[in-house]
Formats: C-alpha cells, structure tokens, sequence
C-alpha cells in the first residue's frame, strides 16, 4: 500500500519517453517528481527507432549523451521510387538508429539518477483535483502530468477535447541484416510507405504505413517494394511483427487547471516525419519552465509554436502520400536537384527562417513547372 501521504510536486502518469523527459527536466528544476506506468521498462512500442540530430541535442540536454555506439548513426534522409532515388545529408551532426527499449533504459537511468521516483506496473485509474488515484491508493500532486500516449485517459479525465485528423495503420520488424545504407530510406509504393532505419551493425528496422488497414500487413505490404524485399531474402527476422496507429490530431488545448499534456497525449503527427520523440522531448523541456513560472498558458503558447514545424512536414509528406503522379514529378525533380531536396531536410531540422521556407518552395515549384 502506498503512503497516502506521500505528496508530490509533479506527478507524471506514464512514463514512455515523453514523461520520463517531463520527470527528468522538472526534477532539474528541484520538484519533486513522481512517474506511474502501467508497464515495466524496457518498455517497447513499434517505432521506426530512428533519431534525427536535434532529437540526439534534447536527448543531451537532458543529461543523456548518445553516441552512434548506441546505435547506428546516419548522415540524412533518401526518398526512393521504382524509378527514382534522392538522398540529401543532414546540415549539422548525425541522427542514430536505436532500439526503442535501449532509449528507454537510458532514459529510466537518468530519471533515476535525478531523484525521480518510479512507480512501473502502476497503472494511473483517476485523476482528481490536486490528486492522482491508483489501484493501491491516492497521492496528492500539485501539478498532473499527462503523458499517457495517443489514447490518453489524462486528456479524457480532463476534459480536453481532441480533433482526429488523419489516422493511418503501421507495422514494425526488425532484420538481422548488415545496414545497405547510411541513410534512413523511406520508400514509397502506391498503398504505402516502408521506411527503414538502420539499428545494429547487423540490424534494420523496417515500419510499413499506409492509410488503409489492410495495406498494413507487413508480408503482404513487402510486396509492393521489391528493392527491400530483395536486401531481406535471407534475413532473420529479430522481432515479431508488432502493429501500431499513426495519427495527426491536434487539440484545442493542452492544459487545463493543474494538469498538462505531454508527447503523444498532447497531440502527434504522423510517424514518417520522425520527429514524435524530439517533439516530446522539447515540450518537456518548455513545460518545465512554465511549471517554474506557475504559469501553465505559457506552455501552451510554446507547445503550439514548437509543433508548427512538424505539422508542416507531415501535411506535405501525407498530401505526397495522397498524389502518386505529383511524388513521382517531386521525386524526380528533386533527383535533378539533389541540393533542394538537401535545403528541405534542412528545412525540417530546424535549420532556416519562413523566408527560406518560402524560398525553397517558390524553387520547387518552378523545378515541377519546368519538368
Ligand atoms: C509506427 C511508428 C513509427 C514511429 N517512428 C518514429 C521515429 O522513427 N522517430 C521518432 O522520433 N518517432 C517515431 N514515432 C513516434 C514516437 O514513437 C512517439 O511520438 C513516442 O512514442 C511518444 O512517446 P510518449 O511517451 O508520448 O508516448 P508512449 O510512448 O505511447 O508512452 C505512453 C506511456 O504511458 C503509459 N500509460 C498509458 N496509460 C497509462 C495509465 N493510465 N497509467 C500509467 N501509465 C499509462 C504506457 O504504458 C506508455 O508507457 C513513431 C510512431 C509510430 C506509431
């Protein structure tokens, strides 16, 4: 039984990677913090395990340094057709490919090393005003914490309500396979997208989306990229199939009274983008400072700005999801001009100001006119 008295600063219910980030950045700022997870770690969770630059700099900033020994490290993004390929580096630094439950394990690590108390196998039943319920008793909090996921209940609790934009279905493997490529692929088919991020030495992780169930079946959906299918032959697999949903909803706000979203609970966009884990990260970060200020609308404001980007990328990557003969055009333009398709990836790293958005955009255009 818990002691009923045990009153905390902060309590974070879930604590996948974006509420061990919000445990450990409020924890740098002296609350006490607690975390409840229903599950234990390593916790898994199919992902697509791939980590671009600026996800490895929160990482740092939270106190935990990755190195490409973690993982693998990779220098860019490559787009790949039937008939066309472009790849494109990285402006600064590398990203690195890792298991999701080796980051989950570095980051349990931290909170620990921080002083947060961990509460695994705890699942979170209800929230209350200044308090947080679970199956063994109630404990006081001044400030909640949903970090709970997609499906949060937090956000359900709290009466924050969710506007579902766009759903689509997923699946993971991993291969024992030497990595072919320093890039993270993504390949696109008619019905899908397959993306393969280098993990191990001698391991690839491969994720499957398409916007329809049934084109999310890994065997059947492999089908539709032969260039993958062959590097795999004679593979093992090393994981088992594990199947997820991807969606883009946004909120209308992510904090009510004393309790604040987080991640995936706070909103999401869509896997292919890569940027779920930074996005928590980062937000965890801003939260912690608006926890310090007692002023839970500054998060708010810093939550809205920090998804701009991002959303970005993902309406523009799913409306070229949306128009096979338009991405072929894209894709081949971009092949011509490599350099462009680099200006973008710099784009969505973070590296550039609306006008080169503007810039860049205006210069693709003309590349299509001209094709
Ligand atoms: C197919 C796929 C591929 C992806 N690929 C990438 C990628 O390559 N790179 C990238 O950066 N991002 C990727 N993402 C996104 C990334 O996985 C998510 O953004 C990230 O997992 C969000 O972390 P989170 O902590 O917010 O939520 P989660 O990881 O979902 O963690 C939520 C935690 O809350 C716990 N929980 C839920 N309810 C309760 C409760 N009532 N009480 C206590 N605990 C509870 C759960 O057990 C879980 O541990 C991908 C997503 C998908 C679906």
């Amino acid at each position: 039984m818990l002691n009923l008295q045990s009153m905390t600063d902060v309590f974070v219910v879930g604590g996948g990677p974006s509420g061990l980030a919000a445990a450990i950045a409020a924890r740098q700022k002296g609350f006490a913090v607690t975390v409840a997870d229903g599950a234990a770690p390593p916790i898994e969770k199919p992902c697509g395990e791939g980590m671009m630059p600026e996800t490895i700099t929160a990482l740092h900033d939270l106190g935990i340094t990755i190195r490409p020994s973690d993982g693998v490290s990779f220098r860019g993004i490559c787009f790949a057709q039937r008939d066309a390929r472009v790849a494109g580096d990285f402006p600064s630094g590398a990203g690195v490919g890792m298991r999701r439950t080796a980051l989950h394990e570095r980051l349990v690590v931290r909170a620990e090393d921080c002083g947060v108390k961990l509460l695994w196998r705890r699942p979170v039943v209800a929230i209350g005003a200044g308090h947080v319920e679970l199956a063994s008793g109630r404990i006081p909090a001044r400030w909640i914490i949903g970090a709970d996921g997609q499906g949060s209940r937090v956000r359900r609790w709290s009466g924050i309500a969710t506007k579902q934009i766009r759903r689509r279905y997923a699946a993971r493997r991993h291969y024992r396979v030497q990595p072919w490529s320093s890039y993270v692929e993504i390949h696109w088919s008619t019905h899908a997208q397959a993306y393969v991020t280098p993990v191990a030495p001698d391991e690839v992780c491969i994720v499957i989306i398409s916007g329809r169930a049934r084109h999310a079946s890994f065997d059947q959906s492999l089908n539709e990229f032969p260039a993958i299918r062959e590097k795999i032959a004679f593979a093992k697999t090393t994981s088992r199939e594990r199947g997820a949903v991807t969606s883009m909803h946004t909120l209308r706000n992510v904090q009510r009274g004393n309790v604040a979203l987080v991640g995936d609970a706070s909103g999401g966009v869509d896997a292919i983008t890569g940027e779920g884990i930074r996005l928590g990260l980062r937000q965890a970060s801003v939260l912690a400072d608006s926890l310090v200020a007692g002023n839970l609308r500054q998060y708010e404001r810093e939550h809205r700005a920090l998804a701009k980007r991002p959303s970005r990328m993902a309406h523009l990557m799913l409306w070229l999801d949306r128009n096979p003969r338009l991405r072929t055009r894209v894709i081949r333009a971009l092949q011509r001009k490599p350099e462009l398709f680099a200006r973008t990836l710099a784009l969505h790293v973070g590296y550039g100001s609306a006008r080169d958005i503007l810039l860049t955009g205006v210069r693709l255009g003309w590349r299509l006119l001209a094709a």
